[in-house]
């Protein structure tokens, strides 16, 4: 099971992945999660893109081709991966094509006004904890007193930009994965199990 999970920010990708990862008993691969691990293991290739992320440079492709590839050549995705945050572009898309095939390509929709609904509902605590005003009522952290705040990633300017972008580059990965019929399309609009469900049914 070769899977690649797509999802706007505030889609709901994180936790469909570790549902996922758990039923299918494979390992949910972030590209986040292989760069910092090179990175602490101070790997040549970790190193190397250090470099470009220190000056606050995007990493080229073919150094997240090499960290991704990296990767699946552990143990543990001999039965297959769930991809998160990978491929970002079509040479990346084309790169992951020549290492290995891919199984399917889950989709998971969410209506744009849906998404800034949940993500400028959003308040934040100095201790770290996060609750949503559809359910939280006070201006103050349940767990410690502190005068709760909206995040930057959170404002709907900041929102609007991210879901932009998200479209721009994912729009095109898409179409690239329909021509190869592997692309599962979930409406992410609903409560998670329900989701999760779908998944599954698209999965077999
Ligand atoms: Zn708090």
């Amino acid at each position: 099971m070769k899977v690649i999970l797509l999802g706007a920010p505030g889609a709901g990708k994180g936790s469909q992945a570790t549902k996922i990862a758990e039923h299918y008993n494979i390992p949910h691969i972030s590209t986040g999660d292989a760069f910092r691990s090179n990175i602490a293991r101070g790997t040549e290739i970790g190193v190397y893109a250090k470099s470009f992320m220190d000056k606050g440079q995007l990493v080229p492709d073919d150094v997240v081709v090499k960290i991704v590839a990296e990767r699946l050549s552990h143990k543990d995705c001999e039965n297959g991966f769930l991809l998160d945050g990978f491929p970002r572009s079509i040479p990346q898309a084309e790169a992951l094509e020549k290492l290995t095939e891919v199984d399917a390509v889950v989709d998971i929709e969410v209506d744009f006004s849906v998404i800034t609904a949940r993500l400028t509902g959003r308040r934040t605590c100095p201790c770290g904890e996060s609750y949503h005003i559809s359910w939280l009522n006070s201006d103050t952290c349940p767990k410690c007193g502190q005068k709760l705040f909206i995040r930057d990633d959170d404002k709907e300017e900041t929102i609007k930009q991210r879901l932009d972008v998200y479209q721009k580059t994912t729009e095109p990965l898409v179409a690239f994965y329909e021509e190869r019929g592997v692309v599962k399309k979930i409406d992410g609009n609903r409560p998670i199990e329900e989701v999760f469900a779908s998944i599954k049914e698209a999965l077999g």
